[in-house]
Parts: C-alpha cells; sequence; structure tokens
C-alpha cells in the first residue's frame, strides 16, 4: 500500500484551518520515508458527496474527516467498519479498489490512548455529542464494568445510554475514569471555575485516571486537566487521543506502523493557521 509515491490523503471539514492532522500526518509520512502528502481540504456540506467522490481518481488514498461532515462520511461509504456503524459516523475514509471504506478512529483512539485494559472500570464519559457517543461504545466493547454517560441535556444522554447499551446519569457518580467528551474547555474565555462548574465537576476530587479529549490551540492546559492533575489524578490529554486516533488512520491508508513519537512531536509543537 505505501509503494505509492506522489499519494495524497487529507482532512475533509468546515471549517478546517484548525486543524492539526496536516502536520501530524506529514511528520508521520516523512518519518516513514514515504512520498506522500496530506493537506486541508475545506468544503461546505453540499459539496461533501461529489468531493469525496472525486477524491479517488485525484490521487487520494484517504481522509479524515471532521465537524460538520462524521455522518455524512458514513452515509457515503461503500463499507463501514463495526465501530462506524455502531457509533453511526466515520471520522476515517480509506479510498480501496473503487470502494470508500468508513471507520471511526475516535473509538479505537481512546483505547490506545488509555494503553491498558479497562476491563473492570467504572467509567464516567462527559457529553453525548459524537465523541462521547464514541467514547461510550469504545469503552463499553472494550470491558468496562460500568459506562455511565452525564450530559447537560439529560434527554440526549438517555437517548446514547438505550442505543449503545450504557447507562445514563442525571448527576455525576463515582468511577474508576472519567472522560471529557464535551466541548468544555475549548473557550478560552470560559475561565477553569466556570468550565468545571458546568460539568459539575468544582468542589470535587477526580478519579485515579481522567482523559480530556479537548485540546487547545495554544497547547495550555484545559481547565478539566488541570483539575484533575491538581487532585493527583493521571491525566491523558487531547493531544495524545488525537495523535492515536491519527495513528490508526496512518496504518489504515499505508499498512504501516505509526510513528508515534514524530507524530507527538508534531502536534505539540506545530501550531495550525486559524483561516478557513
Ligand atoms: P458535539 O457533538 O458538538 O458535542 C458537544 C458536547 O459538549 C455535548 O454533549 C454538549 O452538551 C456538551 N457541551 C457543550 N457546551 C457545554 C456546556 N457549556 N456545558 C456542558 N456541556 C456542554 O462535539 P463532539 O464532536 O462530541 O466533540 C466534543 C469535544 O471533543 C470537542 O472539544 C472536540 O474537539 C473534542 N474531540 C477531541 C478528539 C481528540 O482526538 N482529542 C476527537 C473528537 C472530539 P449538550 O448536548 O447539552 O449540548
Amino acid at each position: 500500500m505505501a509503494d505509492q509515491p506522489g499519494a495524497l490523503c487529507g482532512v475533509l471539514g468546515y471549517p478546517v484551518g484548525h486543524s492539526r492532522s496536516p502536520a501530524i500526518q506529514a511528520a508521520a509520512f516523512r518519518s516513514a520515508g514515504l512520498d506522500w502528502r496530506y493537506v486541508k481540504l475545506p468544503v461546505r456540506p453540499e459539496l461533501f458527496e461529489e468531493t469525496v467522490r472525486a477524491l479517488p481518481a485525484s490521487g487520494y488514498r484517504g481522509a479524515n474527516v471532521t465537524i460538520p461532515h462524521k455522518l455524512a462520511a458514513l452515509g457515503v461509504a461503500d463499507r463501514a467498519s463495526p465501530a462506524a456503524a455502531a457509533i453511526g459516523a466515520a471520522n476515517t475514509l480509506s479510498f480501496v479498489d473503487g470502494r470508500i471504506e468508513a471507520d471511526n478512529t475516535d473509538a479505537s483512539g481512546l483505547l490506545d490512548a488509555l494503553d491498558r485494559p479497562v476491563t473492570g472500570l467504572r467509567a464516567l464519559v462527559l457529553g453525548a455529542g459524537g465523541a462521547g457517543r464514541a467514547a461510550a461504545w469504545a469503552l463499553r466493547e472494550a470491558g468496562a464494568a460500568r459506562v455511565t454517560v452525564w450530559n447537560r441535556t439529560g434527554e440526549r444522554a438517555e437517548a446514547l445510554a438505550r442505543e449503545l447499551e450504557v447507562a445514563a446519569a442525571p448527576r455525576l457518580e463515582p468511577a474508576d475514569l472519567l472522560v471529557n467528551a464535551t466541548s468544555v474547555g475549548l473557550d478560552p474565555a470560559v475561565g477553569e471555575q466556570d468550565a468545571l462548574a458546568a460539568l459539575g465537576l468544582d468542589g470535587t476530587d477526580p478519579p485515579g485516571l481522567v482523559v480530556d479529549l479537548v485540546y487547545t490551540q495554544d497547547g495550555s492546559e484545559t481547565p478539566v486537566a488541570a483539575w484533575a492533575s491538581r487532585g493527583g489524578a493521571e491525566v491523558i490529554d487531547g493531544l495524545e487521543v488525537l495523535v492515536r486516533q491519527g495513528a490508526l488512520s496512518f496504518s489504515l491508508w499505508t499498512g504501516l506502523r505509526a510513528p508515534l513519537d514524530a507524530m507527538r512531536s508534531a502536534a505539540r509543537s506545530e501550531r495550525p493557521e486559524t483561516a478557513p
């Protein structure tokens, strides 16, 4: 798969200027000695399907997919992985022998970032959007003893829980692992106290292990990560999860093991542009 000089991959989104994936994947291609390129593909929703269908003939091997196209990406695919089908969204497309294959590496990227068995753990997932769905499904599939979803809008947590056969809770409950899959912490204008209060975490102690899927544009610590480290928790941040899901995409497209260290250092050192 990897012996295709000049092959292309990209990230489909709108906007996509903030994405760190080009820096991460370019570093991976360089490190693996591949003459491949990875580009930003800012595509409006109404042009998504025709753009995707045109990519294979233009030399593309695959694409990552971000907001707002993750549902449409599943819809356009000829084949979906069990993760993408169960989660109902895809973040990775591969173009193989004229077919479009959809996968969701947000789920397995979280498990890879955890890098330990979750069997027997009680997991509490905050958020019932796309990232919350992927996290809840991944943790349930990996054998967590209990997966509970809390969400600001409780009905969304209940709907997700019914669909994925996990639990929903109206307020936070004790856990061994907490995953912040809300977008709280993304907006630097919201102070730490307000961010923690929005999630009901203010005045509480963290469990031993906390994953914050959110990462900031300037690389500063997020409110949930700061709260967790202060309380003595082991913290896995959003950039590590991003690198792990990117590593899975890289392997799907190239058939090679991903050069994780090169990808990590690109994720933490290169700042994305802010233009669309
Ligand atoms: P989404 O579908 O828009 O869902 C947003 C979630 O955040 C919803 O559960 C929403 O609750 C909640 N939320 C928003 N504002 C809130 C507030 N003020 N108080 C409490 N809850 C609030 O977004 P997503 O795709 O799931 O992404 C969520 C976050 O995960 C984003 O920051 C994204 O960048 C990050 N993410 C990171 C990775 C990674 O690789 N590190 C991968 C995927 C996503 P309601 O339902 O009540 O609105």
